[in-house]
């Protein structure tokens, strides 16, 4: 990333690193420091980074399957070789410890390369026409090209590896592609894009442009030149986007309130281990964060306890020190909604089992047992280190509970039983049902997104690269050679 001094950080627009008059600060919700600065971009530059990948991308005669790779593994490298400042980037902007954040740089790393293979296995099939009778003397296939210009809106969560979800698979495809991140967290973004114009990449095929998502973000969801758009974020945004959409591509990828059970099979220890960390790590803030748990009656009061004590081990603090697990919320606001939350919960006859006290952006971890089911947490997306914890009669409870709710992400089964695993996988209403692990397991070649208010479409690099291309079918009539 260029920039002017070491805090005014400028975006990439349409090939040339600018800065604007008007900026955005970067906060570090640790202790409210402003970290740097970025433009904040107006409509106009929105527009111009949007006709100028259009234009781009037309006057592109071709552009190789092996330039692709090559730009894709070249990046790649250069993530991992800069692992420790991409690391440190991701820790100061969000509210991730420095371990996790290294934990999302290698990620990110192999997503690029994912992207890199996936290059060059982008192929179509040939169509037997004649198994339609008067059709024998046809033959042909389809193939995959480039939808165009992609537009991508990214969050603030993972801030690298979600934008690497968004440009690998873009560019895989031979698209153009305009990047909105969120304006929390811009700086690793920029960042990769820096990583992408050293690699070569054709001037004017990647902007990334900071600014708000309600005015710049509508520009780009708006623009008829954007001919896919692929949105990770929160449900209330996705449902505004997709009112606008019409018949392009969209990949939405939303939140979610995932359910993990618990039955009396089941590998406790391993449960409890899995639940304090899928619920507590990145503190809450993950889409696939556990954030209801259904235990079998017989086990329940012994789960309890056990994720009640391991829950406390945890050391909430600085992002940057070595030992911490939990970092503040991405913002003192958030932290205030949390909490008040938890008191709306309480107020209707919710138990803090532990944690729950705010302090600044942070909020402990914390564990609810006996909340109303028609509250605000048990029915929403907590986004935060909040966990609630149920006692079921049986399976049928436990999975009927999980899918009362408006979201469908991905879910997590504790059982040693063959049959109620299957009746799980079967019965739950999500995207993908881990079983003898928590809903926050992903892989990023993995198929990647939720049913229901969750979202639509799905990533994991190759499913993404579906989305971000067209199909076209290619039909030969063939007559005599005679
Ligand atoms: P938001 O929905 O608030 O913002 C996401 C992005 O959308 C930001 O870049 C934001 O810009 C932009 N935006 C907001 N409103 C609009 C609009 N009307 N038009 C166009 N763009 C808009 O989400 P958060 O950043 O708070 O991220 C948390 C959410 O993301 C959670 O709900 C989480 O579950 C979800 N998420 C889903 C994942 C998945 O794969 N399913 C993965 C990770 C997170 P700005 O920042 O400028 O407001």
């Amino acid at each position: 990333m260029k920039t002017t001094r070491t805090e005014e950080v400028k975006m990439l627009l349409a090939g040339e690193w600018v800065q604007r008059e008007e900026t955005i600060s970067v906060i570090n919700p640790q202790n409210n420091e402003c970290i740097a600065t970025v433009p904040r971009a107006s409509k106009e530059d929105m527009k111009y980074a949007i006709e100028s990948a259009h234009k781009k991308f037309s006057s592109l005669e071709s552009w190789p399957v092996h330039e692709r790779i090559r730009i894709l593994k070249y990046v790649s490298r250069y993530v991992s070789d800069n692992a420790e400042s991409f690391a440190r980037t991701i820790a100061s902007e969000s509210s991730k410890t420095i371990n996790e954040a290294r934990g999302e740089v290698a990620r990110s790393a192999q997503t690029l390369e994912i992207a890199a293979e996936e290059t060059r296995r982008i192929q179509g099939e040939t169509v037997n026409f004649d198994q339609v009778e008067g059709n024998e003397n046809k033959v042909g296939y389809y193939y995959h090209f480039p939808v165009g210009v992609v537009g991508a809106i990214t969050p603030f969560n993972d801030p690298l590896n979600l934008v690497a979800h968004k440009l690998g698979p873009a560019i895989a495809g031979g698209n153009a592609v305009v990047l909105k991140p969120a304006s929390e967290t811009p700086l690793s973004a920029l960042k990769l894009a820096e990583a992408f114009t050293e690699a070569g990449l054709p001037e004017g095929m990647l902007s990334v442009v900071t600014g708000p998502g309600r005015e710049i973000g509508e520009e780009l969801v708006n623009h008829p030149y954007i001919k896919a758009l692929s949105f990770t974020g929160g449900t209330d945004a996705g449902k505004k986007i997709t009112e606008k959409t019409g018949t392009r591509h969209v990949n939405m990828e939303l939140g979610s309130n995932s359910p993990v059970i618990v039955l009396n099979d089941a590998d406790l220890k391993d449960a409890v281990a899995a639940c304090t960390d899928g619920g507590f790590s990145a503190a809450g803030q993950n889409c696939i964060s556990v954030q209801r748990v259904y235990v079998e009656q017989d086990s329940y009061p012994l789960f309890l306890e056990e994720f009640i004590k391991e829950t406390k081990k945890l050391k909430m603090g600085d992002k940057f020190t070595e030992d911490t697990d939990v970092g503040p919320l991405i913002s003192e606001k958030e932290a205030k909604r949390v909490e008040q939350w938890i008191h709306e919960a309480k107020a209707g006859g919710a138990r803090i089992e532990t944690g729950g006290v705010r302090s600044g952006a942070y909020v402990e971890p914390a564990i609810l047992t006996n909340v109303p089911p028609d509250s605000t947490i048990a029915k929403e997306e907590i986004f935060g280190p909040v966990v609630l914890v149920e006692p079921v009669q049986n399976l049928k409870e436990a999975v009927d509970k999980s899918n009362d709710v408006e979201y469908g992400l991905q879910a997590g089964i504790f059982t040693r039983g063959v049959n109620r695993a299957f009746y799980a996988v079967q019965n739950l209403q999500v995207g993908g049902v881990m079983v003898n692990d928590s809903s926050d397991f992903r892989i990023d070649a993995m198929p990647f997104g939720g049913t229901k208010d969750s979202g639509i479409g799905r990533e994991g690099v190759k499913f993404a690269i579906d989305t971000l291309t067209e199909k076209k079918v290619v039909s030969f009539k063939l007559s005599s050679p005679f």
